[in-house]
């Protein structure tokens, strides 16, 4: 039985195991929140006590990390982090070996979950594979004959950041119209929002019209630029209470 320690650094969360490679299945696993405002350094102290802990229980010969985020061509140090302070050109393998006494190797959390599915899941069997996750953002990695292919920085699988609209919304990368900002899960229900209220507010202002409500002398709901996408006036003034104009729903 071949244990490795299995360390996951994602954006908002830690999340560490100990795995029996051979078989293929998660012995123990830690989870926790990346504690807020620690930056990259309460991370790893995090982290690091996770792994302790497992450790204690389950001696691993080596340490496999996930980062959720670009990391060095030499796959020994984070690039940076889009959601943590910190991360910045840190030598995180260096870092993990010395705390734990252990080796370490380190790859991007699209190309580990590649090579995951690729040995134990729905690429098992296969000799080139592309790997697809849809999420907050989207990732991905490719495997060609046999081998994870990782182009010139390591980024070529990172299909989510190809742009196919140039003038399509600014991207988490700083780019416009990449496929992550596009299809991503946030960008699916922001447009899924947009299109009810489209739908539904003609809906509203005809059955605000058809009912006449005692007392309801306006039920002006919707203002006439409705690319604004605000919602109109309500004037309720049996009450005597009015509701503020404006609601942004964009
Ligand atoms: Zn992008």
């Amino acid at each position: 039985m071949s244990l490795v320690l299995s360390l996951d650094f994602g954006g908002t969360k830690l999340g560490a195991g100990v795995v029996d490679v051979d078989a293929g299945v998660v012995l123990e696993r830690r989870r926790a929140e990346t504690p807020p405002g620690a930056g990259a350094r309460g991370s790893i102290e995090q982290m690091l006590t996770m792994a302790r802990s497992l450790l204690a229980e389950r001696p691993a010969a080596g340490v496999g990390i996930s980062f959720g985020g670009p990391i060095s061509a030499d796959q020994r140090r984070v690039v940076t982090s889009h959601h943590v302070a910190g991360w910045d050109d840190l030598p995180l393998v260096e870092v993990v070996a010395d705390a734990l006494g252990l080796p370490v190797v380190m790859d991007n959390d699209a190309n580990v979950q590649t090579l995951g599915e690729w040995r134990y899941g729905a690429g098992r069997g296969t000799r080139s594979f592309v790997f697809v996750n849809v999420g907050t953002g989207i990732g991905g990695g490719i495997v060609l004959d046999g081998k994870l292919f990782r182009g010139a920085h390591g980024m070529a699988g990172e299909i989510g950041h190809t742009v196919v609209d140039p003038d399509g919304p600014v991207c988490t990368c700083g780019k416009r119209g990449c496929v992550e900002s596009l299809a991503a899960g946030p960008y699916v229900a922001a447009a899924a929002r947009e299109r009810l209220i489209e739908l539904l507010l003609p809906l509203v202002v005809r059955l605000a019209r058809s009912y006449r409500v005692e007392g309801l002398e306006t039920a002006d709901l919707v203002q006439e630029d409705r690319r604004q996408r605000h919602i109109g006036r309500i004037a309720v003034p049996e009450h005597g209470r009015e509701r503020s104009p404006t609601k942004h729903v964009e």
